[in-house]
């Protein structure tokens, strides 16, 4: 399968391969498109210069790609990749940063699962001075496994009062401190993501199995 250039350029929606995040979109034509399956870098032709375009070439932050998907109807490219910087020419993460409006949206920010894990993971490497995460490394798996256990404790007694703010504190006490003992025992959260992935899926080890049905 290939992208239809009959009709001209196709667009090509650029996400992070490791949080999802639209990025930007862009142009491709066809040797853009050849481009960027060699160089495994996007390329793009740019409709003002009348020229392609590599990704990263003057900024520096270039786009590694990871996968590259067609749309039902072969005229949208989907392109997953891992960005050395900014995709946008303003410095932005994404290009997507102006909000024309939104409706009873809760904000809150889709990567902080891998942002408190990569602290954690830090903290592991760089001892910093009254750090709570510092503190539970150096009391090691007893004490970690403790506050694992009392913070369960917590979620059930919320859950039982029936207070949902209480439910969503206790459960967030509760993951941050399963993210330190996971960091503790060198597992990442790629590898707990990997584990639920194959327990989900159709494709995997658990075949149509329905999970909500078996003991865990
Ligand atoms: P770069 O490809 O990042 O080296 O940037 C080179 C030039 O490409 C910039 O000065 C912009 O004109 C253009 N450009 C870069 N990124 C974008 C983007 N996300 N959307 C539109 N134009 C861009
Ligand atoms: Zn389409
Ligand atoms: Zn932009
Ligand atoms: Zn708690």
């Amino acid at each position: 399968m290939k992208p239809d250039f009959s009709k001209g350029l196709v667009p090509a929606v650029i996400v992070d391969n490791h949080t999802e995040q639209v990025l930007m979109l862009a142009y491709m034509n066809e040797e853009a498109y050849q481009k960027t399956l060699e160089t495994k870098q996007t390329w793009f032709y740019s409709r003002s210069r009348n020229e392609l375009w590599n990704k990263g070439a003057t900024s520096g932050n270039f786009q590694t790609v990871k996968s590259i998907q067609l749309d039902c109807d072969q005229d949208t490219l989907l392109i997953r990749v891992d960005p050395k910087g900014p995709a946008c020419h303003t410095g932005e993460t994404s290009c997507f940063f102006e909000t024309v409006m939104e409706e009873d949206v809760t904000r809150y920010d889709p990567n902080i699962f891998e942002e408190v894990m990569a602290e954690i993971e830090d903290r592991l490497k760089v001892k910093v001075e009254g750090s709570y995460t510092n503190y539970l490394f150096e009391k090691g798996i007893d004490k970690i496994g403790k506050k694992v256990i009392e913070e369960a404790g917590e979620v059930i007694i919320a859950a039982k009062n029936r207070n949902k703010e209480e439910v969503m504190s206790e459960v967030s006490d509760l993951l941050y401190h399963c993210f330190v003992l996971m960091a503790e025992q060198n597992v990442s959260l790629e590898d707990i993501k990997a584990k639920l992935t194959k327990r989900f899926s159709k494709k995997g080890n658990h075949k149509g199995e329905r999970p909500e049905i078996k003991e865990w």
